[in-house]
């Protein structure tokens, strides 16, 4: 039976207290996942990060660390580049003070390219660069490219493939609503989609790339260039549904860290924990 993990992206919206007392929430509330968003710039200081990392080995849950959007790889203005590179070195280390595994990035935007090649190659060489800045000591959380919602960033499956296929310690994070969104909502609409996908992924980085899947969810509003917002799984109007990311999980067997991103974050990662379990339940998993 494959083991799911759920939590949300950043502080519960029901929770107010210290960033340490987050993880015996989250436990209280049955999720066990959670993604710390330092999407402004890494703050939290060495003392705090490792509170908030011993705690949530305490009550078993999984750490992630989104780091800050000002992040771009992919800019030829050598400048933004650099601020990159350090923006995620310093995220990879309070990663590591707080015992996540994961690191995600938006890596950045093919702007100022000729070609979409270009800009990946660049986005390699920034990664290299943090890779070979980082201090001996950071040495558990993966660099994990996120998969973008608009048809401008750098972040279809083809690309995260390529940045991972091409510098070590990377893992995708393979969010399902930019997926959507990023192709006008041709994307993500069966349980083959999202299989073939993974299968994708596994042939190319292999099984490892996707164990646990490092996943992003929500519902989300797209347009003309893709992704416009983020929606709650109850909105009936929109997509992609969580069933059928959830069916390909099971089916297959992938192990999963799911990161809640609807506007109602922890609410919503419970529903889809829910949704999961009804269908183990229908497979006769539970
Ligand atoms: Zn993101």
């Amino acid at each position: 039976m494959p083991k799911l993990r759920f939590g949300p992206a950043g502080i519960p919206l029901d929770y107010k207290g210290p960033i340490e007392g987050v993880p015996l929430f989250l436990k209280s509330i049955g999720l066990n996942a959670f993604e710390y968003e330092a999407v402004r710039g890494v703050r939290i200081s060495e003392d705090k990060a490792r509170r908030l990392g011993s705690e949530a080995s305490i009550y078993d849950i999984a750490m992630s660390l989104h780091a800050p959007y000002f992040v771009n790889l992919a800019s030829p203005d050598p400048n933004i580049f650099e601020k990159s590179i350090d923006r995620i070195v310093e995220s990879m280390k309070a990663a590591e003070w707080m015992g996540a595994l994961v690191v995600v990035i938006h890596s950045g935007y093919y702007k100022g390219y000729r070609s979409r090649g270009e800009a990946i190659r660049r986005v390699i060489d920034g990664y290299r660069l943090v890779l070979e800045r980082l201090p001996g000591w950071v040495k558990k959380p993966m660099i994990s490219p996120e998969t973008m919602g608009k048809s401008s960033q750098v972040g279809s499956i083809e690309d995260t493939i390529e940045i991972c296929r091409s510098i070590e310690r990377c893992k995708p994070c393979i969010d399902w609503a930019h997926l959507y969104a990023r192709s006008e909502g041709k994307h993500v609409l069966t349980v083959e989609d999202v299989v073939k996908t993974l299968e994708l992924i596994e042939r190319e980085l292999g099984r490892k790339a996707l164990d646990p899947v490092h996943t992003h969810f929500s519902k989300i509003k797209y347009g003309r260039g893709g992704e416009r917002e983020h929606v709650v799984l109850s909105d009936k109007s929109h997509g992609p549904d969580w069933r059928i990311v959830c069916k390909a999980y099971i089916d297959h067997g992938y192990n999963a860290v799911v990161i809640s991103e609807s506007p109602i974050l922890e609410k919503d990662a419970i529903l889809m924990k829910k949704i999961c379990e009804e269908e183990m339940k229908i497979k006769g998993l539970i």
